[in-house]
């Protein structure tokens, strides 16, 4: 519409009626409520993620589970999770569409020089709600949408986030088995009509903590994978004993894969730089480094050639592909160490067999995926895919507008059973998500009407102006923080 008139291809009169139409249906739109509550039988799905569950492990031992969902449903072959390739990144890209820097859930150990603060897995620092805002996940969206949400562990599924919890959850306990939620999930599922979720989130721990002890390529690692596959197993039974099976779309996947260490693959930080310089921030196999203040060169100089076995970037620096630059929570100097090396400062303190974080292009960095369902083909196997794909596949899947994200359901629509079709409502998603939209509606009007008034000015006064490019409705480029406007 802006281009119509930066063109000249329409009356003056005609464009202020056509600037005047989106306050027109946002008015329609309170009379009738959120388009959440016009959705009949929203469709079901529950997200399942087994914590550091590789792609290659269901092909070392017999998988039982995991091949019946393949059957049923489909597979990807290669998931490509996001940059750095950690536990809480992960699981929030997961239910955003978004890199970590977008975010801003960076690092399982973070952080922040504008609120000077620190992030940590160990302390509860975890549960302040500041950190995780500057995304919204699903859940939150599906229930401003008039959906409900239940969540079993998922990390960041019990902070509150833009004032709201999943309508049902657990707050982490890593002592509630696997069986326990499960159970919740089904109860959450089966409840009434007016109650039962429309979307669930689970989380396992396992196998990622014995891969982490155990290292991936140990023979005992064969036991815990089968007793993984066992787990889906009661989840399954679970679901079908409930009627559920049939109703509820089924997404089986992993927020990272894991890598094999060796004690003969130590990087000490230490026989570089010495401590007083900088503040380790994150852990290996990413190190984000934070030099004190002035020291930024000197610690840059003495690591950026110190070791092979290891990659230092200044921040600026960090290849555009891992899109993993452009937040305050990043540190302005970060180690990647190559795979199956481990950073420390020295060798004191505990050494791991098995971890992840690495270059998110590596195999062994990459998740299991199937998935099965009414809204997925049958003996389906797609080759690859990208993580923050899935947040628009779900969104489609719930038929719930996503939020701007990094994913693109095109990507992955070869996936359905059905090919997706337009949204039929035209309303921007942030306008149903929040009641604010007749306050909203008044403000975008009187900016539209000083809008036309200023280009009906620059009509008149100029010849001819160079069209604008509008951004596409599927984010292909690297989606800011800033694009977001949360
Ligand atoms: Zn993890």
């Amino acid at each position: 519409m802006l281009g119509c008139l930066l063109q000249g291809g329409c009356s003056p009169l005609v464009c202020l009626w056509a600037l005047m139409l989106p306050l027109v249906s946002l008015h329609r739109l309170n009379q009738h409520g959120r388009r959440g509550h016009i959705v009949k039988d929203r469709p079901k799905l529950l997200l399942v993620s087994f914590d550091g569950f590789r792609w290659d492990y269901i092909d070392r031992v017999p998988t039982p589970n995991f091949n019946s969902i393949m059957d049923e449903g489909v597979m990807v072959k290669q998931v490509e999770s996001a940059y750095i390739t950690k536990t809480f990144p992960n699981h929030y890209s997961l239910v955003t569409g978004l890199y970590a820097e977008t975010h801003g859930i960076v690092a399982n150990e973070m952080y922040d020089p504008v609120l000077n603060q620190s992030f940590s897995m160990e302390t509860d620092s975890i549960y302040e709600s500041r950190w995780w805002e500057e995304a919204v996940p699903l859940w939150v969206t599906i229930q401003n949408a008039g959906g409900r949400s239940g969540a079993a562990m998922w990390p960041g599924s019990d902070v509150k986030i833009h004032g709201m919890f999943p309508n049902q959850y657990l707050p982490y306990n890593a002592s509630v088995s696997f069986e326990t939620r499960v159970e919740r999930i089904i109860e959450w599922f089966s409840a009434t009509k007016e109650e039962a979720v429309d979307f669930g989130v689970l989380y396992w721990e396992e196998p990622d903590e014995s891969g982490h002890n155990l290292g991936p390529q140990s023979s005992l690692m064969d036991v815990v994978i089968a007793g993984i596959d066992e787990k889906l197993g009661f989840l399954m039974n679970e679901l079908k004993k409930a009627g559920l099976y049939e109703k509820v779309n089924l997404i089986v996947t992993s927020d990272h894969g894991m890598a094999q260490l060796s004690t003969d693959k130590i990087i000490e930080l230490d026989s570089y730089v010495s401590r007083d310089l900088y503040t380790w921030v994150d852990k290996s196999p990413v190190v984000g480094i934070l030099p004190k203040e002035g020291k930024l060169d000197e610690v840059y100089g003495k690591l950026v050639d110190a070791n092979p076995n290891m990659v230092v970037y200044k921040k600026e620096d960090i290849p555009e592909h891992f899109h993993y630059r452009h937040n305050v929570r990043i540190m302005p100097i970060l180690i990647e160490a190559k795979e199956g090396w481990t950073i420390m400062q020295n060798r004191t303190g505990p050494f791991m067999l098995g971890n992840h974080g690495y270059d998110n292009t590596l195999r062994s960095m990459q998740p299991v995926f199937v998935a099965r369902g009414p809204a997925f083909r049958q003996h389906y196997v797609k080759t690859s895919m990208s993580s923050v794909d899935l947040y628009p596949l779900m969104c489609h899947i719930l038929s719930i507008h996503p939020l701007p994200n990094n994913g693109s359901l095109f990507n992955v629509k070869d996936l359905l059973s059905a090919e997706p079709t337009p949204p039929t409502a035209s309303v921007p998603p942030k306008v149903e998500a929040y009641s604010y939209a007749p306050v909203m509606g008044s403000f975008i009007g009187v900016v539209m009407v000083l809008g036309f008034l200023v280009v009906y000015i620059r009509q008149v006064t100029l010849k001819q102006l160079p069209s604008i490019k509008h951004r596409s409705r599927e984010m292909s480029q690297p989606l800011l923080q800033e694009d977001l406007h949360l």
